[in-house]
């Protein structure tokens, strides 16, 4: 699957189904893993704001769930002015499976800007960090 798809996987499989009330910011994420398969997600609102889920997130929950944990690229799209950046709490979630994830912006009027991830979060926080630790 070629980025292109990806980004229309987020955009018909997986935005459409947005749950977002409060906002109308309707994301959908597409992840495409290393063995090929993509898994969706898309935000979930809450009416407790703070237990709201970003699209992001939900897909990388379905990929886990479904025994992937490399990832080759994510996509992610809403229809704002400019690509739809990801946040930095997920920017942290997918820096648990790799730092080399492609990560593909995109917005609904067809703007694309793509990084990878450890260049949108050069010092994650790392299970290195842990596994240093004197007991
Ligand atoms: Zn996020």
């Amino acid at each position: 699957m070629d980025d292109t798809e990806l980004i229309q996987a987020a955009i018909t499989e997986a935005r459409q189904n947005a749950y977002a009330p409060y906002s109308g910011f309707r994301v959908g994420a597409a992840l495409l893993c290393e063995d090929g398969r993509v898994f969706l997600g898309a935000n979930v609102e809450n009416a407790v704001y703070g237990l709201t889920m970003c699209a992001e997130r939900v897909a990388v929950a379905n990929a886990v769930t479904a025994g992937c944990r490399s990832f080759e690229a994510l996509a992610v799209v809403a229809d704002g002015p400019t690509p739809c950046p990801v946040c930095g709490a997920c920017r942290q979630v997918l820096a648990e499976f790799g730092p080399e994830t492609r990560i593909i912006m995109a917005n609904i009027a067809g703007e694309v800007k793509k990084a990878k991830l450890k260049d949108l979060l050069p010092t994650a926080f790392t299970n290195e960090q842990l596994f240093n630790e004197k007991r």
